[in-house]
């Protein structure tokens, strides 16, 4: 949990952002993702001891506002992503949420219902991706939007780490123990190339910092390098198709932390440097 206070107190400093407070997410914004009984459940504080044992941390108000709130930044970085190109979550990239059930430290899942959001809004998008990057599989992403043609869900992830019973995404790209930089940028490319393929408007990304070789949880060995090689080949990828991106941070459990903590930053900056990118792209003028 340290590592959110952490973060914060890095990108309250970068210049040409600007740090929104997290708003809460509605009821009804829950409801586009869970089933009506599992989100009584929550608000009201009448999960089972197995329903709290398998999200990993107990019932208490705060959880639920905490809950709340790392759903509806999901919401908001969107929103605020087609105004100013690209938004982020400095929480959020809660994958392991189901419908009907919460897993894995996550109670409701951010991108889903975020990409839900968007698409009843009628604001003309078609098509939402929502790359997971983070080293566990997006199962419960997967889950929830298994029979929505209108959310392309595409994860990269460890083989054989948690969740050990994994759900089919659109796509699948699951990595030996061990595997590195080189192998982890070609499956990304392979997995932009899905996407391009889909034709998706608008990405929402898990930006996971536990691919690190680093990470207590992670199991592949990808360096910092790798890391920002990897979003930087997501922000061109988004760049070159005028694609829209909202970011999530996700997992990193990094020892010590800070090696997490600075992972999330480097993002961050890679994302802020493409917003510049964009933005003096269009001040350009075309002749
Ligand atoms: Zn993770």
């Amino acid at each position: 949990m340290a590592k959110y206070k952490m973060l914060r107190d890095l990108v309250v400093d970068l210049p040409n952002t600007q740090l929104v407070e997290a708003p809460r997410a509605s009821d009804t914004e829950l409801l586009l993702a869970h089933d009506v009984s599992y989100v009584q459940r929550v608000i009201s504080g009448t999960l089972s001891e197995a329903e709290q044992k398998e999200i990993g941390f107990p019932w208490s108000e705060k959880m639920v506002e905490r809950s709340r709130r790392s759903v509806g930044a999901t919401i908001a970085a969107c929103h605020s992503a087609i105004e100013e190109g690209v938004a982020v979550n400095l929480a959020g990239g809660t994958h392991h949420a189901y419908r009907n059930k919460g897993s894995g430290f996550c109670v409701f899942n951010d991108a889903a219902i975020a990409a839900r959001v968007l698409m009843k809004q009628a604001i003309g998008l078609q098509k939402i991706g929502i790359l997971d990057l983070d080293v566990h599989q997006g199962d419960g992403t997967a889950a929830i939007l298994q029979n929505d043609p209108a959310i392309c869900t595409v994860s990269i992830h460890g083989e054989k780490n948690y969740p050990f019973a994994k759900t089919s995404s659109d796509l699948d790209i699951a990595l030996a123990d061990g595997s590195g930089d080189t192998i982890y940028l070609e499956a990304l490319e392979q997995a932009l190339a899905f996407l391009s393929k889909q034709g998706i408007e608008f990405l929402i990304y898990l930006a996971g910092a536990d691919p690190f070789e680093g990470d207590r949880l992670g199991r592949l060995t990808l360096t910092k390098e790798g890391l920002a090689l990897r979003d930087q080949q997501v922000m061109a990828f988004v760049r070159e198709r005028g694609i829209t991106i909202a970011i999530a941070m996700a997992g990193g459990y990094a020892n010590p932390i800070d090696d997490t903590v600075g992972i999330h930053y480097q993002t961050i900056q890679i994302a802020s440097a493409h917003q510049h990118t964009m933005s003096i792209s269009k001040s350009r003028p075309s002749s």
